[in-house]
């Protein structure tokens, strides 16, 4: 058993990092960084540095906290040779992220930027049935409601904190690992509530090999919720809908696996560790960016939680 520090004790961090690591056959929860949040029977630091510097035992921390200022807390524990697991986004910004990333080869540690959305149910299928087919056309919805998901979370709103793209960049997470060619940015548009620093709605125009991808990311979505993409092919219409957990295929009964997201993450962690490797994937991040460069804002009603 590998042992784990967990920094971040706060949504994801509970809802999900734990239940994982609690049946992991590979981690042992050893030890929790966070300003406030404790885990129950598990030696709590207020900070990376701290438990690092207390706990040279702990050979793997896994980061939960929101994208701005995780890049300090990953040097902290790469420059004291642990390994890293970064939630999603890896960093608040690509050269932060990509400056992690030569960090961990130069130290000799793993570093594993994970994309959850990735390990969705029925993402590898989708992928597969892809590989072979002529991409036509790609519809992305990704819309939800900020106040169900994310109650009081002001940090997605301020600077670094992603927006909309928030759970936006799960899509370009997926879209990047079914999709053949790779994605380029054509145009955006961003809605930006007058009192905050990142959109709350936008719209990317996307292309792949000669095909468009039209997304729409909203962050004001009542009602149903929504986290599909939808691509037209030469041999019809693939539908993944639920995150990537369900998939629908042409003249076929539809696929919906377990969600097994988070234990998949930390299996694919224990084993880049035991290989000495690593996987940093900066493609979805780097859309974002690009999304960001050319994007046309426009200032909308204020928002508050
Ligand atoms: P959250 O509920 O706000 O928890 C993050 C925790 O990080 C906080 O409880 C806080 O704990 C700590 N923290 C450290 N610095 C902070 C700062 N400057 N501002 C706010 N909190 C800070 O956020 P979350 O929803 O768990 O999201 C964390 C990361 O997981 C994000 O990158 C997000 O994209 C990703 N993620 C979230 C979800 C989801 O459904 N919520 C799903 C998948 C991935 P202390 O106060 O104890 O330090």
């Amino acid at each position: 058993m590998i042992k784990l520090g967990l920094a971040g004790i706060g949504k994801i961090a509970r809802d999900q990092h734990l239940p994982a690591l609690a049946a992991s056959e590979d981690f042992e929860l050893a030890a929790t960084a966070s300003r406030n949040g404790r885990v129950d029977g598990v030696d709590g630091y207020a900070s990376i540095a701290e438990l690092v510097a207390a706990r040279p035992d702990v050979a793997a921390i896994s980061l939960c906290t929101p994208p701005e200022g995780r890049f300090e807390q990953a040097m902290a524990a790469i420059a004291a040779g642990r390994h890293v697991m970064l939630e999603k986004p890896p960093a608040a910004t690509v050269s932060e992220a990509g400056a992690l990333a030569q960090a961990a080869r130069a130290a000799g540690v793993t570093l594993f930027a994970t994309w959850h959305s990735r390990e969705a149910a029925e993402v590898d299928a989708a992928r597969d049935w892809l590989a072979d087919r002529r991409i036509d056309a790609v519809c992305i919805r990704w819309m939800e409601d900020i106040r169900q998901w994310h109650p009081g979370q002001d940090w997605i709103l301020a600077p670094g904190g992603f927006g909309v793209f928030d759970p936006g960049i799960n899509a370009l997470s997926i879209a990047t690992r079914i999709l053949p060619d790779p994605l380029t940015v054509l145009s955006a548009t961003m809605d930006v509530p007058a009192n905050r620093a990142c959109p709350i709605a936008a719209s990317v125009i996307f292309r792949t090999g000669g095909a468009p991808v039209d997304a729409k990311f909203d962050f004001l979505q009542t009602g149903e919720q929504t986290w599909h993409i939808e691509v037209e092919t030469d041999a019809g219409l693939l539908r993944l809908t639920e995150g990537g957990g369900r998939l629908e295929l042409p003249g076929q009964p539809a696929l919906d696996g377990a969600n097994m997201e988070y234990p998949r993450l930390y299996r694919a962690f224990a084993d880049l560790i035991r290989r000495g490797d690593s996987d940093v994937d900066l493609r979805p991040i780097q859309l974002v960016a690009d999304a960001f460069l050319v994007a046309d804002r426009r200032i909308t009603e204020a928002f508050e939680f």
